[in-house]
Parts: C-alpha cells; sequence; structure tokens
C-alpha cells in the first residue's frame, strides 16, 4: 500500500508555497506537487511587479481588500523570520494635471474603509521625493506600508522552511486527475509519476485552477490569462526611483508603473492585456504601452535604455474576486483560484485562511518543535565590505565574482545548488540569483555557471540544462571543435 497524505497542495507558485509553510507546523504530512522542474517555475509568482500592495486598491469588502492588508502585515514579519529580501519602499498615486483629481480623494477613502495607513500630499511634495516625476504632478496619494520583494526567495523560503519541518517536495509532477476512492474514503491524486492519496487537496494552481476545478466536476470557473510586460532599465541609466510610483487606477488594472526593483535597477510596465491561451512572449505593442505609460508618469528616454524585457500572466477568474473555498462537488478539496493581483501581498494571509479550512476538514495539532526560520545563502552584492571581506576569508569562492553584470560569486551559485530544496538547471541559478540576466546575456558567465553545475551534480557540462522540463540540453562547444 502507497503512503498516504494528509494533504496534498498543488502548484508550487507563492499560493501553494505559503500554504505549505504554514500546514507543516502541524503533525500531518504533507506533499507540495509541482509540474515545472522549480519551485515557482511555471507560473505567475517568477514574473510580477513584485510589490507588497499596501491594500489602498482593492474594492472594500472583498476577499482581496481583507486577504491583501493582513498579507503585507504578514509579510513584514515573515520577511525577517525567512531571510526574504524586502524593501519597504512605500508607493505613491501620482495624479497629473490630465487626470481626474477626485481619483485620489476617492482612493484615500478606500484604503481608509480598508484601514490602511494613506496620505495626499502636494505635487511640488511628491518631487521633492521622487524628483524624476513629471512636472505635471498634481498631487499623490503616499502608502508608506507599501514595499518591494524578491518573490522567487519569497516562494522558496517557505517551501525550504516546509521540508525542513518534515514536509516533501515533488518537482516536474503534474496533477492530471483527481478521484475518490470509493472504499477507503480517500482522494486519488493522479500524476505524471502515479497515484498519491491524501485525505485533503488544496489546488493552488494559478492558471490552472480552472482545470482542477473542472477534475472534480466544477466546470463554471473560468480563469483568463491576463498579460502584463514589463522593462527594466539599464542601472548605468541616469534614472533612480525609490518609490513604487503609480498613476491613478484605471477599471482593469493599477496602471503602468515605475518602481525599483531588488536589484535596484528601475522596472517600468505592467500593460494589461486579455488572452485567449497562455502565451508571456512580449510583444512590440505592449512595450511601446509601457512606455507610452510610464512616460506619463517619468518622463524619460526608456527606449535608449531598456535592456531586458518579460512578461507574466495574470490567472484572472471570472468572479472579479479571489475563489477560495471548499470544493461544491468533492469534500476534501479547497480550491484557491482566480489569484491575480494582490495574489503576492496576500499570500501570508490567504495561507492562513486555507490553513482554518484544512482545520474544518482534520485536526491539526501544533508541533512542539516547529522552527518557522530559513536563512538563505549570504547575498554578497548587498553586503556591506566589511562582512564581504569577512565571509571571502573564511570561504575563498565567495570571493570569485561569476557574474560580472550582478556581481554574483561562485560560492552563492554552490550554496544554491546544496541547499535544500537545491536547483537543476541553469534557469533556477538565473532565478534565485539574476545570473546570465544583465547585460552580458550570460556570454561571459554561462559556461562558468555550467561547469560548477556539472561538478556540483556530478555530470558532464554538455548534460547541464537551461530548463529540466525541456529536453534540450546547451550545445557545448568542446576542444576540437565539435558541437554537442
Ligand atoms: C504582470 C503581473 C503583475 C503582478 N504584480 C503583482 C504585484 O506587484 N503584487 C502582487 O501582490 N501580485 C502581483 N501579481 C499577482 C501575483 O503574481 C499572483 O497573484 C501570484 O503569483 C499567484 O500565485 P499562485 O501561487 O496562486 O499561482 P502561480 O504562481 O501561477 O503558481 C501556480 C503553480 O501551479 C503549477 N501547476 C499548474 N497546474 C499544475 C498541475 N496540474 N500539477 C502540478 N502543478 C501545477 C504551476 O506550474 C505553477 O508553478 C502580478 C501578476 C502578474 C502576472
Amino acid at each position: 500500500m502507497s503512503e498516504i497524505y494528509d494533504v496534498i497542495v498543488i502548484g508550487a507558485g507563492i499560493s501553494g508555497s505559503t500554504i505549505f509553510y504554514l500546514l507543516n507546523k502541524y503533525q500531518i504530512k504533507t506533499l507540495l506537487v509541482e509540474k515545472s522542474a522549480d519551485i515557482a517555475g511555471g507560473g505567475a509568482t517568477k514574473a510580477n511587479s513584485a510589490i507588497i500592495h499596501s491594500g489602498h486598491d482593492p474594492k472594500p469588502g472583498t476577499l482581496k481588500a481583507k486577504l491583501n492588508v493582513r498579507g503585507n502585515y504578514l509579510w513584514h514579519k515573515w520577511v525577517e523570520k525567512l531571510n526574504i529580501p524586502f524593501y519597504p519602499t512605500g508607493a505613491m498615486v501620482v495624479a497629473t494635471e490630465e487626470d481626474r483629481q477626485e481619483t485620489i480623494y476617492e482612493l484615500k477613502e478606500r484604503a481608509e474603509k480598508n484601514g490602511v495607513e494613506a496620505y495626499i500630499i502636494s505635487g511640488e511634495e511628491a518631487r521633492k521625493r521622487e524628483p524624476h516625476l513629471t512636472e505635471k504632478t498634481t498631487m499623490a496619494l503616499v502608502t508608506p506600508t507599501a514595499g518591494i520583494i524578491h518573490p522567487m526567495r519569497a516562494a522558496i523560503a517557505p517551501v525550504a522552511n516546509g521540508i525542513k519541518n518534515g514536509g516533501e517536495l515533488k518537482l516536474l509532477t503534474e496533477v492530471t486527475n483527481i478521484t475518490r476512492d470509493e472504499e477507503t474514503g480517500l482522494l486519488n491524486v493522479h500524476t505524471n509519476r502515479g497515484i498519491f492519496k491524501t485525505r485533503v487537496v488544496i489546488n493552488a494552481a494559478g492558471l490552472f485552477a480552472d482545470k482542477i476545478m473542472a477534475m472534480v466536476g466544477e466546470d463554471w470557473f473560468k480563469i483568463t490569462p491576463r498579460r502584463g510586460e514589463y522593462l527594466i532599465i539599464d542601472d548605468d541609466a541616469p534614472l533612480h526611483v525609490s518609490t513604487v510610483l503609480f498613476p491613478t487606477p484605471t477599471p482593469i488594472s493599477k496602471g503602468i508603473l515605475v518602481l525599483p526593483t531588488v536589484g535596484m535597477e528601475v522596472m517600468i510596465g505592467p500593460n494589461a492585456e486579455n488572452l485567449d491561451k497562455p502565451d508571456t512572449a512580449t510583444t512590440i505593442h505592449g512595450l511601446q504601452t509601457v512606455i507610452k505609460g510610464a512616460k506619463k508618469l517619468v518622463p524619460f528616454e526608456y527606449e535608449k535604455w531598456a535592456f531586458a524585457s518579460f512578461a507574466g500572466l495574470r490567472p484572472t477568474g471570472n468572479t472579479g474576486d479571489f475563489y477560495i473555498a471548499h470544493s461544491e462537488t468533492m469534500k476534501g478539496v479547497i480550491h484557491v483560484a482566480g489569484i491575480d493581483s494582490p495574489g503576492l501581498a496576500s499570500a501570508p494571509a490567504i495561507a492562513e485562511m486555507v490553513v482554518d479550512m484544512v482545520g474544518e476538514l482534520i485536526e491539526l495539532k501544533e508541533k512542539p518543535e516547529w522552527d518557522d526560520t530559513y536563512e538563505f545563502p549570504p547575498y554578497i552584492k548587498f553586503l556591506p565590505e566589511a562582512m564581504r571581506r569577512e565571509i571571502t576569508k573564511a570561504r575563498e569562492d565567495y570571493g570569485k565574482i561569476v557574474c560580472r553584470c550582478r556581481e554574483v560569486s561562485e560560492g552563492e551559485i554552490v550554496d544554491f545548488i546544496r541547499f535544500t530544496p537545491g536547483v537543476n538547471d541553469v534557469d533556477a541559478i538565473k532565478r534565485r540569483l539574476g545570473v546570465t540576466g544583465g547585460h552580458c546575456g550570460g556570454t561571459y558567465c554561462l559556461p562558468k555557471i555550467m561547469e560548477i553545475l556539472a561538478r556540483e551534480k556530478g555530470i558532464l557540462p554538455q548534460h547541464v540544462k537551461k530548463s529540466a522540463d525541456k529536453e534540450k540540453a546547451f550545445f557545448v562547444f568542446v576542444k576540437g571543435g565539435d558541437v554537442r
């Protein structure tokens, strides 16, 4: 007889990861399954604005409003415990001469209803704080509790902690069906790697949460992929912002923002475009829209200084709110669906809510030995000089810079490969450390990264993969001019 789990979580995006983290506080057997080759490797969590929104924007009374505000509060605590890079930048919603000025007062009222700290400042004061803002700025709503986070590390740390506390993670494991075993009453989770038996299933499958709902007979819920495209601006550019800058919002999005990243570059985006099927390609039209929108807030030659682009897909549901509910057709299944923005900011509160719902299905007894902390390898780029010197004295490989553009050392790469939950491919290292994503596009660092990965995994460099869920390895040029 195969093992029986108490809870299986489907999807290791930010929702599944944080749910897994809190579940492992209890004396239960948990499994997190993810179809891609990495935590948050397959969905919205790896490509977004990375803002821990204050909660000023969602309509009062909605789940989004409630969970965003609580999520923001919890993230401020969790980033300390889980060692996640987070900058409490605050945010400003900026009105210009062309905008409807009343929107700022309406948003302030909304923020107050949601219990979010917010105040209005003049255009002059806004430009003192952010000198690159347009001269047309008339006033701004400030929300000091907003911040930016490293979204990948925000998902990795809770999973790593969950594993440390006894949970199990299976990557490259795609759920294909869920059925009830009539004899035992247990749920069968069918995957490409066999059937797993469990008492409870949590559907946190992002863009595909509606497909999982359909597997248990609920086909009324529909998700539309809503694409958002971004440009990253060269850090040599004569442009700096230290606050998240929003325009006044539109009915379907918070508008095109100008904001700092955790790597301290400037990023602009996203637009909002509903698609028929998932497609994360960037488009000329989309990026032009992004540039036009950003110029309205911060006039700048983005065309000249942009050096990278990417797109993410919001899993937008047809209810207009997050849909977090017990299945109506299959007892034991909980849906966490339609988690579009502000899903990242809300994640800790979503996790709390879901764990309470699990407690309605099975007994949850706390583990006396639960340890809620995680420690990433040192982030050398952001350490003060004295600490860098101390670390490199103890570990020589922390002094060897492999990625010059992003200033990443061999030691950091080695530790990310060795630390739980490890990495399987070059893309996973890129998502954690930014390597290959700088000016050189990987021409300088890629061969060295492949060599390190091969050495640590005990494989040949030509077997190192860009992405472990794709068949193809890199082409490797070997001595003598062969291409393998
Ligand atoms: C352009 C854009 C900007 C955004 N900006 C912000 C922001 O600034 N702040 C904010 O709070 N939110 C923001 N969001 C929203 C936020 O990114 C999402 O709400 C959040 O990442 C959703 O997380 P999730 O875990 O629910 O889904 P996902 O991250 O999509 O994770 C779902 C996971 O399930 C896996 N999966 C799917 N099907 C299966 C299956 N059958 N078997 C196994 N695994 C499966 C997928 O591979 C995926 O890894 C933004 C989103 C986008 C796209």
